[in-house]
């Protein structure tokens, strides 16, 4: 009788100790999903090429993969850039390049090639330009044809620098279609599925709109210093 209850009562504790432990590690196991929401490559995208804006030698780089037929990366351009290159862009503090994704076929190619052609030719009315046909972006029905090439050439007339020509000409021979499928490339590489991505050095972030997550991730490379 006495070995019975003896042993119960052993039964009972170790339930109880087994329990304590699953309840731990679900603990442990929640804060760990918690605190990996970001992905991290701790790798890079390579910006050489890209259109960059900022200090060329900032301390940290963050890489917008976007699509100027994506209403989030729209909203995201005059969302979360303006913030982004206030506090962080104009300080030298960080770097910030543009990667071509085209997930919405042929209007997100021309929209790309038109910009890579400006990039090269007036490397200088790029931004102005990258901004510029975002603007021309529908709020509404947005999946309809808008990238033209009749607008975009309106929407480069704008910009003195722009050699429109060029433009022109880049649209018939296809020339600049390379720098097109370099990005399409790092699309793949970098396992890109949603626009916009932002990256802050090698780090993905889960909501690109989650600017107190960015400057966090910044503030947390410069701390770091350039490992
Ligand atoms: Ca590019």
């Amino acid at each position: 009788m006495k070995n019975t209850k003896s042993r119960l009562k052993i039964a009972v504790i170790l339930t109880i100790i087994i329990l304590g432990l699953i309840t731990v590690l679900v603990i442990v196991n929640n804060m760990n999903s918690e605190t990996n929401n970001e992905t991290s490559s701790g790798k890079l995208p390579p910006t050489e090429g890209q259109p960059t804006l900022g200090e060329v030698n900032a301390p940290v780089t963050v890489v917008e993969f976007g699509d100027f037929k994506c209403p989030a990366c729209k909203a995201w351009g005059e969302r979360v850039f303006p913030e982004l290159v206030k506090d962080y862009v104009d300080t030298g503090k960080v770097k910030f390049s543009y990667i071509n994704v085209l997930f919405h076929g042929e209007e997100s190619e021309l929209g790309s090639l038109a910009a890579e052609s400006v990039f090269k030719n007036s490397p200088d009315a790029y931004w102005d330009f990258h901004k510029g046909l975002f603007k021309e972006q529908p709020s509404e029905n947005h999946d309809a044809l808008w990238i033209t090439q009749e607008k975009i050439l309106e929407v480069a007339s704008s910009s003195p620098s722009i050699d429109v020509e060029k433009l022109k000409m880049d649209f018939e021979e296809q020339s600049i279609i390379e720098e097109v499928d370099k990005d399409a490339e790092l699309v793949k590489e970098f396992s890109i599925e949603q626009t916009p991505t932002i990256m802050v050095n090698g780090t993905k972030l889960e909501d690109p709109f989650d600017y107190e997550k960015i400057k966090s991730l910044i503030e947390k490379e410069l701390e770091g210093g350039n490992k």
